[in-house]
């Protein structure tokens, strides 16, 4: 095992911030995991700790056949961050900014750069896009933030990866994965593995999430040059790991294992692993989700329980205003997996409540919420 330790620009004098990539195996094969970019979403952590030990043994025992890089804490700034002994690490102090946005968009660049210059070798095309994107990222100005820079280290991580999982939970939650559509078929195996209660695709979330943007230049580039040969040869996913306090550890060492036997299905580890499950959930379109909110503030009450399948006006929550008695049931308005629950039981405006995986498109445009 390789410890990469990176030190992340724009410290206060007196203090340093570093980022650590530990790094398995070998080979021109490269998958790539990372945990808790947003700081206080520790399921993703506690996965990380059963990874990196299961890792050391497979390293030990010579059964590695690809590179395997492991970042378990991607977020040291979100780590440091307390609010009145509040951790917050989901939007950064210093600029507001959710830690999961804003992730650079290399395709429109390496478009530019590379039109006319692929063709029909699949394998050549990989190598000359994986290099341009570095050589893009290296041209950068240095970074205006100390942020900035953690961002564009663990996107030249990720970018020349064949897989990438991103290691996330929710406020409470079922085990779901976001993807493109264009890699479900080949996730399958993943969700089946850890056995997930839901799956949202979408080509686009909008907000430039870090799973996207080494994701979708394959996508845009295969798009834009269809006569050229170009696979989508990144193969990512975020994954809730269940709820903000879903950190025991046999589900996070089953997940690990779920994980890593999915790595052995795609060839980077050898040796006997448990067939992959039967049976998977279906995927969803994510313009398929409700976000409930309620229609005024007060105190909230769940009315089914998570993970329940909810059918059209079933009641998800009530909400009681106890100085005006004001109070309301809010239903849901599309059949499917009620996946995930806010983990505060106060309504306020704009603050989601409850979210059901349906499986008709009901909502456009930026689908994913800060
Ligand atoms: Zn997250």
């Amino acid at each position: 095992m390789e410890h990469i330790e990176h030190v992340l620009p724009w410290g206060c004098p007196g203090t340093q911030r570093h980022l650590s990539v530990f790094r398995f195996g070998s080979g021109p094969r490269k998958a790539y995991i990372q945990a808790a970019l947003h700081a206080d979403e520790l399921p993703g952590m506690r996965v990380a700790v059963e990874l990196k030990r299961c890792l050391l043994e497979l390293q030990a025992q010579g059964r590695l056949t690809g590179v395997i890089e492991l970042v378990p804490v991607a977020n040291p700034i979100g780590l440091a961050q307390m609010l009145q002994s509040a951790p917050q690490g989901r939007f950064d102090f210093a600029s507001g900014e959710n830690f999961n946005r804003h992730f650079a968009q290399l395709g429109p660049e390496l478009l530019a750069r590379l039109a006319g210059r692929l063709g029909d070798d699949a394998q050549a095309n990989i190598s000359l896009i994986r290099r341009t994107m570095h050589e893009l990222i290296n041209a950068w100005p240095a970074p205006a933030s100390e942020l900035e820079g953690l961002r564009r280290l663990l996107l030249q991580h990720a970018c020349d990866a064949d897989v990438v999982l991103d290691l996330h939970c929710d406020f409470e939650s079922v085990l779901l994965l976001y993807a493109l559509p264009q890699h479900w078929q080949r996730l399958q195996p993943l969700a089946a593995r850890l056995h997930a209660s839901a799956v949202l695709l979408a080509e686009e979330s909008g907000g430039q999430a870090f799973d996207e943007s080494c994701a979708a230049p394959w996508l845009q580039l295969a798009n834009a040059l269809p006569q050229a040969n170009i696979p989508l040869a990144c193969l990512a996913s975020t994954i809730e790991l269940r709820g903000m306090a879903d950190t025991e550890g046999e589900p996070a060492l089953a997940s690990a294992q779920a994980i890593l036997a999915f790595l052995a299905d795609l060839g980077f580890i050898d040796g006997e692993w448990p067939p992959v499950p039967a049976t998977c959930c279906a995927a969803t379109p994510f313009a398929g989700a409700q976000y409930a909110y309620a229609p005024h503030a007060g105190v909230v009450s769940y009315l089914r329980p998570l993970g329940a399948l909810v059918e059209v006006g079933e009641p998800l929550f009530e909400v009681h205003e106890p100085l005006t008695d004001r109070h309301s049931i809010v239903c849901a308005t599309t059949r499917g997996v009620l996946y995930a629950r806010e983990r505060l039981r106060f309504a306020r405006p704009g603050l989601w409540l409850a979210k059901v995986a349906g499986s008709t498109p009901i909502r456009q445009g930026r689908l994913l919420s800060d």
